[in-house]
């Protein structure tokens, strides 16, 4: 989902969206806890972004669910990074090359179930500093919303994941930048 939060949305020029903004990582894009997201030649992209973000675990098959059910076909909550190569994304309408990258989503290490996925708060730094801290209860459509939302245009299958926004710190990495998201819930996500 994209600017599912109003201050992200701001901090790179836009405004906050009508109704829930989906896009499409593919399979491909998934990187394991602790592996490395291989940059792409400065000629391809010359900035490219963390966007650390809370992603829910698909459970049960959901197809026009409402919002007060979508929680139950929820199985848990992980963390996931939604690596974005930022000047494709204003190149492109559609932002599926942008952000669909070999390993550009980090996720894990662990998928926690029976959690209340916007109690949560998540914090993400690099080179020491705090990049990113966010909490879930900004978010602009809630986790039920964003499932029953996109369970009227996809089917979504069990195993299915979905990001549900960054908060505002999206800044760009450089070789080498270790990642961190960390989640008092869930533990900490790492990439290189
Ligand atoms: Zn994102």
């Amino acid at each position: 989902m994209g600017r599912n939060y109003r201050a992200h949305a701001r901090e790179l020029g836009n405004e906050p969206p009508a109704e829930p903004l989906l896009f499409w990582k593919p399979p491909s894009s998934l990187l394991r806890p602790g592996g490395t997201v291989e940059l792409p030649p400065t000629d391809v992209s010359a900035r490219v972004d963390q966007e650390a973000e809370i992603a829910l675990v698909i459970g049960r098959r959901a197809r026009h669910v409402a919002p007060a059910d979508a929680l139950a076909h929820v199985f848990g909550v992980t963390l996931a990074f939604d690596i974005t190569a930022r000047d494709l994304q204003k190149k492109n309408d559609q932002w599926t090359r942008a952000k669909g990258m070999d390993g550009f989503c980090p996720v894990g290490p662990l998928v926690v179930a029976g959690l209340d996925p916007q109690s949560l708060t998540f914090s993400c730094p690099v080179r020491g500093a705090t990049r990113q801290q966010g909490d879930a209860r900004d978010m602009i459509f809630s986790p039920a919303e964003l499932v029953a939302y996109a369970s009227r245009f996809f089917t979504l299958e069990p195993g299915d994941l979905l990001l549900t926004g960054t908060p505002e710190g999206v800044a760009p990495l450089e070789p080498g930048d270790d990642l961190e998201l960390e989640c008092g819930q869930i533990g900490v996500l790492r990439a290189s």
